[in-house]
């Protein structure tokens, strides 16, 4: 992708093949924008993007961003990272080397062409939070050495590294620590909870809550999130962030298996596993950041948002009944 000047505005998108890649890739060319998609397939789908392979503004690029790259644009939002605690964990080296050289080189990109770039940064900074509920000057709870580290401290030197290109070379940035997001197109066998539950849910086997679900989280649907970040990215050069966003309305673990239970009708039963190490005990955003800089407030329930997310996957299944959806889950 070479720069115009004049024409639409060049859109760079790493992971745009994943969940809330692929979401991002189809908002942005509905936006106007050309958007050049990277990926190395990883956790990422060619078919989560494939409608949009005709598209005009639409180009696919098969690329590990833990090398360097080479390309024209004028906006990077850089979600390259497994985010299920499973598929983050089943190679922790590259993980880190995602968010550490990942960073550096998309940095090094943006430094190059002078484009504006977003970080889809986490609540894992966070770790196992002992501030409740989350803002952005609290500085986290965070094990550098357990199983989680890769993510979790890769994530915050991703952070360190935008805010000294910032500081250092004046590289326009953009932070959003993003709190568990939901929706059509997860991968099936994702071991994230939602879709974990929803699966189980509707194959009728047990419902696995790993610990005794008195833990919580607070849901995002997709679409909101999304909004969230193309609103992150309009904002003025001095808006760098962190920002947090997410829906601050909290569930333990059992509650969010109960309702999709009720929802899907299915009569599956609950299954207790042992909680797996470092899994944090609560999880809520303060939101007043987002509220006050970019006028943002998610505006789908989570009922409803998991009618949706529901849906998609009992349209999955109905579609390929025979697919092997094994059971993912952390060690
Ligand atoms: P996802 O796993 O569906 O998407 C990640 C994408 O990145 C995949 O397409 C994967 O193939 C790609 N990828 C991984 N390593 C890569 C590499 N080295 N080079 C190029 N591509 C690579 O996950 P998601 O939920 O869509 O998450 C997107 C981003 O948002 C991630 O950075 C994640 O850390 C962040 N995030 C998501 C959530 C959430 O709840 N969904 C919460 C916090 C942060
Ligand atoms: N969890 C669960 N059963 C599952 C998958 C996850 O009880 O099948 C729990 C997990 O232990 C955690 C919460 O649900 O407490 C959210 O897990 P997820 O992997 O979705 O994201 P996290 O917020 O931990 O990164």
């Amino acid at each position: 992708m070479t720069k115009n000047v004049g024409q639409q505005k060049r859109v760079l998108v790493t992971g745009g093949a994943g969940f809330l890649g692929s979401h991002l890739c189809e908002r942005l060319i509905a936006d106007g924008c050309e958007v050049l998609c990277v990926d190395n397939f990883f956790t990422g789908r060619r078919s989560n993007v494939a409608h949009l392979l005709d598209h005009p503004s639409f180009e696919l690029q098969r690329h590990d961003i833990t090398f360097p790259l080479f390309v024209e644009v004028d906006e990077i939002y850089n979600l390259a990272c497994p985010a299920s605690p499973v598929h983050y964990q089943y190679d922790p080296v590259q993980t880190t080397k995602t968010s550490v050289h990942g960073a550096i080189n998309m940095l090094g990109l943006a430094k190059r062409v002078r484009a504006k770039i977003l970080q889809a940064s986490t609540s894992e900074v966070y770790g196992d939070p002992q501030v409740h509920p989350q803002t952005e000057d609290y500085w986290g709870h965070v094990n550098p050495v357990g199983p989680r580290s890769c993510y979790d401290e890769g994530k915050r030197c991703a952070e360190t590294l935008f805010f000294d290109y910032h500081r250092q070379h004046a590289v326009r940035i953009k932070v959003i620590r993003i709190f568990n997001t939901y929706g059509p197109r997860m991968h099936p066998n994702d071991g994230r909870v939602v879709s974990n539950f929803i699966v189980q849910a509707l194959l009728g086997r047990p419902i696995t809550i790993y610990g005794d679900g008195s833990q919580t989280r607070s849901f995002c649907y997709y679409s909101d999130l999304l909004d969230g970040m193309v609103r992150m990215m309009s904002t003025s050069d001095a808006i760098t962030g962190p920002v947090n966003l997410g829906n601050p309305f909290e569930f333990t673990i059992r509650q969010l298996a109960e309702k999709i239970i009720d929802l899907t009708g299915s009569r599956a039963r609950i299954e207790y596993k042992p909680l797996p190490a470092n899994d944090p005990r609560q999880r809520k955003p303060d939101i007043s950041q987002a509220i006050a800089t970019l006028g943002w407030v998610p505006s789908t329930q989570l009922e409803q948002g998991l009618i949706s997310t529901i849906a998609y996957f009992d349209g999955m299944l109905r579609d390929a009944p025979e697919a092997p959806f094994a059971e993912a889950s952390v060690a």
